[in-house]
């Protein structure tokens, strides 16, 4: 996403002219005008990405922080005139390009910070040893292993989704905590998250270079995640299910994950 979008930018960085937040949603509890202010008039310095945060850098000392959720999408095309009906926000470059935030279900957010910002997230898996792993996993010995998994704070990047898919290629049960499985498990656990986490950046990369729409989730060939009734595909002979848990669908298979 922000390496797209890097090569996307238009060369010569120049400033952002223009711009409006069509859903003021998007800011909250920030006010659209707040978000702009700090913004036009700025040119991109960077972007970069952290967990599932893209970060970009203005010389208006400000980072515009931008949380794509489940369908937003975020881009650059020559036009901005040729934005389309699910821009939730736009920024006109002073060359007539646009950075493009669509999003169809308006799930995602945007946030002015201060120079310097990082959002409070954990390691990613795949920049964190086993050992650390660990570590985490002991100091919540009664967290089920789905909701463990999805708090940020802990580790970043595992959504809905993906903390689903890596729990059932681990074979764990995502509601008994993660802290009375077995060493083994948790080591099929860690590599787990960082395989799917590779997965869902290449195919989302796929889908992003689609022109039209791209949501997250949507290319990854998910085992168990939407999957409620199916037979689990090690054709253990049972159906996936669906609990609830903090809120959201957990798929699984009861037999499979232990
Ligand atoms: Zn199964």
């Amino acid at each position: 996403m922000a390496r797209r979008l890097r090569e996307q930018l238009p060369a010569g960085s120049p400033a952002i002219v223009a711009g409006q937040i069509v859903r003021p949603s998007v800011t909250r509890p920030q006010a659209p005008e707040d978000v702009l202010a700090g913004t036009i008039g700025a040119a991109i310095v960077a972007v970069r990405r952290t967990g599932k945060h893209i970060l970009i850098d203005l010389t208006s000392n400000h980072v515009l922080e931008i949380h794509l959720r489940m369908t937003g999408n975020l881009f650059v095309i020559p036009d901005v005139r040729f934005r389309n009906a699910a821009t939730r926000a736009w920024f006109e470059f002073a060359n007539g390009a646009g950075l493009v935030f669509e999003d169809p279900r308006a799930l995602g957010k945007m946030h002015l910070r201060e120079a310097g910002y990082k959002p409070a997230l954990g390691p990613e898996p795949e920049d964190m040893p086993f050992e650390q792993f660990v570590e985490l996993v002991r100091k919540a010995p009664r967290t089920p292993a789905k909701l463990f998994l999805m708090d940020q704070a802990r580790i970043a990047g595992l959504g809905n989704i993906y903390a689903a898919e890596a729990l059932f290629a681990a074979k764990l049960s995502p509601g008994k905590p993660l802290a009375e499985a077995s060493v083994r498990k948790l080591r099929a656990l860690h590599q787990a998250m960082a395989d799917v986490l590779r997965e869902a950046k290449s195919s989302a990369y796929r889908g992003y270079t689609d022109p039209g729409h791209f949501g997250e989730g949507e290319n990854y060939p998910a085992a168990v995640y939407d999957r409620e009734g199916e037979p689990c595909v090690r054709n253990c002979g049972r159906r996936i299910q669906r609990i609830r848990q903090g809120g959201r669908s957990t798929y699984y298979c009861p037999a499979c994950q232990r």
